[in-house]
C-alpha cells in the first residue's frame, strides 16, 4: 500500500522530467519546424489532445466540486457566523500576501537595475485587453442567472449563489435535511472524481510540459535572462521564505510539512498555469493532505483562485521596473505605490486563468504612463513564467487556507502532521464487488416497483 501510495508524486515528478528532456530535445533539435512529422503529430498532435483532455476533465470538476463542497461547507460550519470571519480573514491575509509580493519584487528588481541599457525594439506586438474596473467587479458578484455563472465557470458568483443557498437550507431547516445529506453525498462523489483525474496525472503532465518546452524552448529565456533571474529568483523567495514565514507566524504549522504537501498541486499548477484548473487538486491537498476542514477550505480555495495571485503580482512588479528601465522611464515612488494598489486590486476583478497577468500588466501600465507596446518584449517568455507564477498562486491559496482553519479551530492537526495523510494512491479507486451487487440489486428493485 505504502508503495502505490509514493508512486503517484513521485510519476508526476517523474513525468514533469521526462516532458523537459523531451521538450528540449524536440526544440534543440529543430524538430518543431512548423509542416514536420513531430510537429504536427507529436507536438501539435499526440501531446495536444492529451494535454487538452486533462486540462478540461480538470475544468469539468470544478463548477460541481465548488458548488457541493460550498453548501457542504456552509451547512457544516455549526456556527454561521463563523462565515463572515473566515471570509474577512481571508480577504484581509490574501490582499496582504499580494501587497508583500508586489513590494517584494520591485524592491528586488529595482536593486538589480534590470533592463538597463537594453534595447526596446521589439517585433512581437501586443494589444493590451481590458480588465474589467472594480464597479463593474462587485455587481458581478451576484449572478443575475446562476446557470450561466455556472456555465461560464465564473467563481465569484458561484461562490455567492452557493453561500445563499447553503444558509437558506439552514434557514429551512430540518426539512431540509434530506438536500443536505445529498450534498453531503454529492461532494464525496466530486472528491472520488478528482482521484481519478489525477490518477491519470503523470501522462498529461508529461505531455503538457513537454508541448510548452518543445514550443517555446528556452532560448529566449536566455535572451532575456536578467527579466527571468530576477522574477523566478522573487518567486521562490516569496514561495520558500515569505509564505513560510507567514505561515509559521500566523499558525505555528509546520513549512516543512506544508512545502511537502502542496507539491502536488504546484506540480498541477506548473503544468496548466491555471489556478482555476487546479481549483479540484488544491482542494483535496488541504482537506484531504493537510487537514483544512471543508466548511473552511470550500470557501478559501475556490475564492483565493479568483482575488489571490502572489506570483502574478510579483511578475507586475518586476515587469514593470524592466520595461520602466528599458524605456528610460524614471516611475518615482508615486509611481511604485500606484503599482502596489493597482495590481492588488487587478487581482480581485480577475480570474485565475492562464495568460491572465499580461492583462492585469496592461492595465499597470495604463496607470503609470509605460508604453503598452513594451509588453511585447517579454511576451516570449510569459508562458513558462506563467507556469511559475501559478505554482506561487496555489502556494498561498492553500498557506491562507490553512491559516484561516487553523485560527477558526477547524483544521485536524493529526492529518497536518502525518506525512502520508491523504497522499493519491490506486486505493481508494477499487469498487467493492457486494457494494457493485448491492446497488445493482437496489436499482433492479426500484425498477421492479415502478
Ligand atoms: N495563470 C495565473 C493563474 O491562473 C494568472 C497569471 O498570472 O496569468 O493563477
Amino acid at each position: 500500500m505504502e508503495n502505490t501510495k509514493m508512486s503517484l508524486t513521485v510519476k508526476v515528478l517523474l513525468g514533469m522530467a521526462l516532458g523537459i528532456i523531451v521538450g528540449l530535445f524536440i526544440n534543440l533539435g529543430g524538430l518543431n519546424a512548423p509542416g514536420s512529422f513531430v510537429n504536427e503529430n507529436i507536438v501539435n498532435g499526440l501531446f495536444h489532445v492529451v494535454g487538452t483532455m486533462f486540462i478540461n476533465a480538470l475544468k469539468m470538476l470544478v463548477v460541481p466540486l465548488v458548488f457541493f463542497s460550498l453548501i457542504c461547507g456552509v451547512c457544516g460550519i455549526g456556527d454561521i457566523k463563523m462565515l463572515g470571519r473566515v471570509g474577512g480573514k481571508s480577504f484581509a491575509l490574501y490582499m496582504m500576501t499580494t501587497a508583500i509580493a508586489i513590494a517584494t519584487a520591485l524592491l528586488i528588481a529595482t536593486s538589480f537595475g534590470i533592463g538597463k541599457g537594453m534595447d526596446q525594439t521589439t517585433d512581437i506586438e501586443f494589444v493590451g485587453k481590458e480588465s474589467p474596473p472594480l464597479t463593474q467587479v462587485l455587481i458581478d458578484i451576484i449572478p443575475s442567472n446562476p446557470i450561466n455563472a455556472m456555465a461560464n465557470g465564473d467563481m465569484l458568483p458561484l461562490i455567492f449563489f452557493s453561500i445563499l443557498l447553503g444558509i437558506s437550507m439552514l434557514l429551512v431547516g430540518r426539512k431540509a435535511k434530506g438536500l443536505v445529506e445529498g450534498a453531503e453525498v454529492a461532494n464525496e462523489i466530486m472528491m472520488k472524481m478528482v482521484t481519478i483525474v489525477m490518477a491519470v496525472a503523470p501522462y498529461a503532465v508529461f505531455a503538457l510540459i513537454a508541448k510548452a518546452i518543445a514550443t517555446l524552448g528556452l532560448a529566449l529565456l536566455v535572451s532575456l535572462a536578467g527579466y527571468v533571474a530576477v522574477l523566478v529568483g522573487s518567486l521562490l523567495l516569496h514561495l520558500f521564505v515569505t509564505l513560510m514565514i507567514v505561515l509559521k507566524v500566523f499558525s505555528g504549522l509546520s513549512p516543512a510539512l506544508f512545502l511537502k504537501k502542496i507539491r502536488n498541486a504546484q506540480v498541477f499548477a506548473f503544468s496548466t498555469a491555471s489556478s482555476n484548473a487546479t481549483i479540484p487538486v488544491t482542494m483535496r491537498t488541504v482537506t484531504e493532505r493537510m487537514g483544512v476542514n471543508n466548511s473552511v477550505a470550500s470557501f478559501t480555495v475556490p475564492f483565493g483562485a479568483t482575488i489571490n495571485m502572489d506570483g502574478t503580482a510579483i511578475m507586475q512588479g518586476v515587469a514593470t521596473v524592466f520595461i520602466a528601465n528599458v524605456y528610460g522611464v524614471d516611475l518615482g515612488i508615486t509611481g511604485y505605490l500606484t503599482v502596489i494598489i493597482m495590481s492588488v486590486l487587478a487581482s480581485i476583478g480577475t480570474a485565475g486563468v492562464p495568460g491572465v497577468g499580461l492583462i492585469m500588466l496592461s492595465m499597470v501600465f495604463t496607470q503609470v504612463g509605460l508604453p503598452i507596446e513594451g509588453i511585447g518584449l517579454i511576451l516570449g517568455v510569459d508562458r513558462l513564467m506563467d507556469m511559475i507564477r501559478t505554482a506561487v498562486n496555489v502556494s498561498g491559496d492553500a498557506v491562507v487556507s490553512s491559516i484561516v482553519a487553523k485560527s477558526e479551530g477547524k483544521m485536524d492537526l493529526a492529518i497536518y502532521n502525518d506525512p502520508d495523510a491523504g497522499v493519491v494512491g490506486t486505493h481508494g479507486l477499487h469498487i467493492d464487488e457486494a457494494v457493485e451487487k448491492e446497488l445493482a440489486d437496489t436499482i433492479q428493485k426500484t425498477h421492479d416497483h415502478t
